[in-house]
C-alpha cells in the first residue's frame, strides 16, 4: 500500500499516479489535471440549473403532497371527504386542487354519479 503525497490517503500501487515525481491518488491526480475545476463558474451554474429542472415534485407544497398521497392511497376521493381528511376548508382545498390540476397531477372524475378527485 502506498500513500498519496498530497492527501496521505492509502492507495493501491496499481492506482497511484506519477505526477512531477509525486505519487498521487486518483482524486489528487485529477485535481492537478484540472486545477480550475472547483472554482469553475460554469460548473456551479450548471449544477444549480440541474437542481432546478426535472425536480418538479420539489415544487409541491406539503399540503399538495398530502393531497396526492391521500388520493394515491384511496384511488380517488370526493371533495368533502378530502376536506375532512385534510381538516381544511373546501375553498382552501379547491385552490390546492386547482393548482394540482394545472400541473396535471389530479383530475375530476365521475364515478357512479359521484364526482371524485383522482390522480391524473
Ligand atoms: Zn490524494
Amino acid at each position: 500500500m502506498l500513500h498519496c503525497d498530497r492527501c496521505q490517503a492509502e492507495i493501491p500501487a496499481s492506482e497511484a499516479h506519477d505526477h512531477l515525481g509525486q505519487k498521487l491518488c486518483e482524486d489528487c491526480y485529477m485535481d492537478t489535471l484540472s486545477p480550475a475545476r472547483t472554482c469553475d463558474p460554469w460548473a456551479v451554474h450548471s449544477a444549480k440549473s440541474m437542481a432546478g429542472t426535472g425536480a418538479g415534485a420539489a415544487e409541491l407544497t406539503d399540503i399538495q403532497r398530502r393531497i396526492l398521497r391521500l388520493l394515491a392511497e384511496s384511488g380517488g376521493l370526493p371533495m368533502d371527504e378530502l376536506c375532512r381528511r385534510l381538516e381544511m376548508k373546501p375553498a382552501d382545498v379547491e385552490r390546492q386542487i386547482a393548482a394540482l390540476r394545472h400541473m396535471e397531477k389530479v383530475r375530476g372524475a365521475l364515478v357512479d354519479g359521484v364526482r371524485l378527485i383522482r390522480l391524473w
